[in-house]
């Protein structure tokens, strides 16, 4: 109805609910997240992993899209597995919609070849 409502604090909420093993992680650090996840379902017991991050379409800002530098660009395609809509790959070359992109930075960490750089610092 729009009006102001208390957030529900989701670490208490699966507590209360018995388990033990309850944590945070940002889910644009990618290695925070993937080791988390790793070790939550080596852990042997219920575990909870709670991704926090405020709704990039509320929070949309100044973040410059990431820009590709062709020269590194190997064409792999491991860019594209994220699904994020601003990317796509013809020819052989990744490209970024700077209309789309928020600058998150995930493709940044995923490429292997340093050709995706947050923007401004390539000569893509
Ligand atoms: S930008 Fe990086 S991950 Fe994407 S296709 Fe090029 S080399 Fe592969
Ligand atoms: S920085 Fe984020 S939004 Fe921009 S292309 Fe990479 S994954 Fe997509």
């Amino acid at each position: 109805m729009g009006d102001p409502a208390p957030a529900v604090d989701l670490e208490a909420l699966v507590r209360a609910l018995g388990v033990k093993r309850v944590r945070v992680v940002d889910p644009l650090d990618l290695a925070e997240t993937g080791a988390a996840v790793q070790e939550e379902v080596a852990a042997g017991e219920p575990s909870v992993i709670v991704s926090r991050r405020p709704c990039v379409l509320l929070t949309k800002t100044a973040e410059p899209a990431v820009v590709v530098n062709a020269e590194k660009c190997k064409g792999c395609k491991a860019c594209l597995r994220l699904g994020c809509p601003a990317i796509s790959v013809k020819n052989k070359l990744a490209r970024v919609d700077p209309g789309a992109c928020t600058g998150c930075g995930l493709c940044v960490q995923v490429c292997r070849e340093g050709a995706l750089v947050k923007g401004g610092e390539a000569n893509a």
